[in-house]
């Protein structure tokens, strides 16, 4: 099966435009460096529409200065076979939107958020808790940049990871705020084995701490055990603490939090609104620190 590679706004509106009018196009944007995760969205969107495309790219605006914007991942080669084998009934993925960063920050685009200049998207009230604590401006990179990819691909629908559910929660309040036409599209977390959530950066971690490191599922299913006998909050956090106490373990949050507002829980959980439980954990081996998010949904 041979995918179209795009690389310009320019070209994939052209491949679009020629498209069926009544046809309709799922995307699933990634950063690349493919696993089964990101396969499972693209089997899913291949399932439910006409067309797909996948969009390959790192974007700058979502890492902070001292963060792995450098060291991230990057597998086109290895990405495009993954993607030209996956068919499903019959029909593979159209076409990878793998642009430059020039294409995508026609006005330039630092690191340093003080000094960008130009058009940014925020999702006020969602964006400074959770993940948005230690990264404060990562939300307004994700929407910024998922804005500008359902602008070049005009997307009905578009396909994301339980495994970011902030980002998750971001995105529908973005499309839902900005009247934009794309239906946000949820699928489970897909994990390795050993329960460990699959991510691009587990790559970062050697044989033995990413075994190890499936200690972070076990200890939210701990918390998810003390919900179903009942416990409240202050339990429930307990129990995946008291589950993470290795040496290589830094927890930089455990959050009980609203699905959608994602305000924190007090006291107990509120079994018609239901609550996530999500957990960013800091890995520590040999002097490299690796940062690991997981969450599962109580209700
Ligand atoms: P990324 O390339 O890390 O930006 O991820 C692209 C998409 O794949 C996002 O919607 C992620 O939430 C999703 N994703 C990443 N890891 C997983 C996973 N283990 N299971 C399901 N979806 C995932």
């Amino acid at each position: 099966m041979t995918i179209q590679v795009f690389r310009t706004v320019r070209e994939l509106r052209q491949w679009r435009r020629s498209l069926p009018f009544d046809d309709s196009l799922g995307f699933v944007p990634t950063m690349g460096a493919l696993h089964d995760g990101h396969i499972s969205l693209v089997s899913k969107c291949l399932e439910e529409n006409d067309h797909t495309v996948v969009s390959i790219f790192v974007n700058p605006s979502q890492f902070a200065p001292n963060e792995d914007l450098n060291s991230y991942p990057r597998t086109f080669p290895q990405d495009l076979e993954r993607l030209q084998e996956i068919m499903v009934n019959g029909h593979g993925v159209d076409a990878i939107f793998a642009p430059t960063v020039p294409e995508m920050y026609p006005s330039g685009i630092t690191l340093q958020v003080e000094e960008q200049k130009g058009a940014f998207v925020s999702v006020l009230g969602l964006s400074e808790q959770l993940e948005g604590k230690t990264r404060p401006n990562f939300f307004r990179g994700v929407a910024t940049v998922v804005t500008k990819l359902f602008n070049a691909v005009g997307c009905d629908k578009a396909y994301f990871g339980q495994k970011d559910i902030q980002q998750t929660v971001v995105l529908k309040r973005m499309v839902r705020d900005l009247l934009m036409p794309v239906e946000i599209v949820v699928l489970p977390i897909v994990r390795e084995d050993s329960g460990l959530a699959m991510s691009s950066r587990n790559t970062y971690l050697s044989a033995g701490l990413r075994s190890k490191s499936s200690d972070i599922y076990l200890a939210l299913n701990k918390g998810k055990e003390q919900y179903d006998k009942g416990g409240d909050r202050d339990s429930i956090l307990k129990a995946v603490l008291d589950t993470l106490t290795d040496d290589s373990f830094q927890v930089d949050y455990v959050s009980l939090a609203d699905p959608v507002e994602l305000q924190e829980v007090v006291g107990s959980v509120d079994k018609t609104t239901g609550a996530i439980l999500s957990i960013a954990v800091y890995v520590k081996e040999d002097g490299r620190t690796t940062r690991l998010i997981d969450n599962v949904i109580l209700q």
